[in-house]
């Protein structure tokens, strides 16, 4: 459909162009319709239609008020629709969803937002059975990349660490209206079971943002920082999660990222 407004950059607002692309996008989803699904950034609602004929709940969160009139007269008889007006960045997930039944969140991003969206919802995976998410394509290569990868990085470790992440397929600047400037990618998200979350671990964090702090560092020079008081201690912990201060951040695996933080912690007592 044409907008009756222009849409805004400032909230990402590039709509798919085509119904194909959100049947692809929902089909990843594997929903059906004894689901709950929430979509980030309904826009003009172009995969919220698709969703909503799955029979599944669907609850769909968008910030631009403008929108509004148009979702509420298009979904007025679908039943299983309901549109949220809300800020993804912060909205109180644990009240839409119920622990015992997981729900799966969908959506085309808003690029300049994608990646707080993302961080924030590490913290509520037990909420969630699947997400499946539009991002720019070199965003997307951040989130997945292995270590030793160029894009490899702290977000790739935060996401690794409590979900398993896969690109689904690509799509140009064409299949969006207005076309962004940038490729994009499909990543699909599995929750990874976890009895103590890591990203919910404020020295896990502060061990893997100042690994990468200066990705040329050598990890020795990033971290010495951690250990102001008794320098020497660092060895000590490299030594022990047989990690070479030599190495730099990104030749470190999510698992090696999990042990330095729990003999960090051990040896700050
Ligand atoms: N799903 C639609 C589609 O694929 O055509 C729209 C996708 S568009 C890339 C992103 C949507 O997210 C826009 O409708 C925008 O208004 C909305 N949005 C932007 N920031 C948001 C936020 N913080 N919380 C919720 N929605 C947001």
């Amino acid at each position: 459909m044409t907008t009756p407004y222009a849409p805004k950059r400032s909230l990402g607002q590039h709509f798919l162009a085509h119904s194909e692309t959100a049947r692809w996008i929902a089909g990843h989803g594997a929903i059906n319709n004894q689901d709950t699904v929430i979509e980030i950034g309904p826009g003009t609602g172009i995969l919220t239609e698709v969703l909503a004929d799955t029979g599944a709940r669907i609850f769909a969160i968008e910030k631009d008020v403008r929108l509004f009139p148009h979702l509420n007269k298009k979904f007025k008889n679908r039943k299983n629709v309901t549109i949220i007006e809300g800020d993804a960045t912060r909205f109180p997930w644990e009240t839409l969803i119920q622990k015992t039944h997981p729900a799966v969140l969908m959506g085309n991003l808003p690029y300049n937002v994608s990646t707080r969206i993302l961080f924030e919802l590490l913290f509520w995976t037990p909420l969630f059975r699947k997400w499946v998410f539009l991002f720019q394509k070199e965003v997307a290569s951040r989130i997945y990349a292995k270590a030793n990868d160029a894009s490899y990085g702290a977000l790739s470790v935060f996401v690794q660490s409590m979900t398993r992440p896969e690109g689904l397929g690509v799509l140009s600047p064409g299949d969006f209206k207005p076309p962004p400037k940038v490729y994009s990618e499909l990543v699909g998200f599995s929750m990874k079971a976890v009895a103590s979350p890591p990203i919910r671990d404020a020295n896990f964090v502060k061990v893997v943002r100042t690994a990468f702090a200066h990705r040329r560092k050598m990890l020795r020079n990033n971290l010495k920082s951690l250990f102001p008081e008794h320098p020497s201690l660092l060895e000590h912990v490299l030594a022990e999660s047989g990690i070479e201060g030599t190495r730099r951040a990104q030749s470190l695996s999510v698992e090696d990222f999990l042990r330095l933080t729990r003999i960090i912690k051990r040896a700050k007592g």
